[in-house]
């Protein structure tokens, strides 16, 4: 009996067949997008391909392209914002991972499951057409991870 609870269970499931499907960028604080933007189209020998504010998160982003991968760099646009905050205790650099995931509902689902602890549990309208979703660095090692979706 327990065996066909799981089996329908399951098959209620979404079909996913890729669960964390690459790194789809590094998030990376900076005090400046003028000056860190001269230097990372230095860097990487191109331009930023978009820039584009996010009220809600307090932040302005220049994102590269890297092969498979982007570079998102991020500016506070006020003092309350998490980057502000991320610039005050640790100085500009790697702020987070993002992972592009063809579900986010799922792997919420399935991290929570797992025991990792989430900043917000609900899918936001991040930068880049994107649904984000951050997992608290408390519970991965110190790293701020973000999941991303594009959005339907
Ligand atoms: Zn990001």
């Amino acid at each position: 009996m327990f065996e066909i609870c799981r089996k329908i269970e399951e098959s209620k499931r979404p079909a996913v067949t890729k669960v964390f499907m690459k790194i789809e960028h590094l998030g990376i604080a900076v005090k400046s997008l003028e000056t860190s933007d001269r230097l990372f189209s230095r860097l990487l020998g191109k331009e930023f391909y978009k820039q584009e504010a996010v009220e809600r998160e307090g932040v302005t982003t220049s994102f590269y392209e890297v092969g498979e991968s982007k570079i998102e760099l991020l500016e506070a646009t006020n003092a309350e914002s998490p980057i502000s905050k991320f610039i005050d205790k640790k100085g500009e650099g790697i702020h987070h991972i993002a992972f592009g995931v063809e579900n986010i509902a799922f792997e919420i689902e399935r991290l929570k499951k797992e025991g990792f602890m989430f900043i917000s549990e609900e899918p936001k309208e991040g930068a880049d057409n994107k649904l984000v979703v951050f997992l608290h660095p408390k519970s991965t090692n110190g790293v701020l991870v973000e999941l991303c979706q594009e959005k339907p």
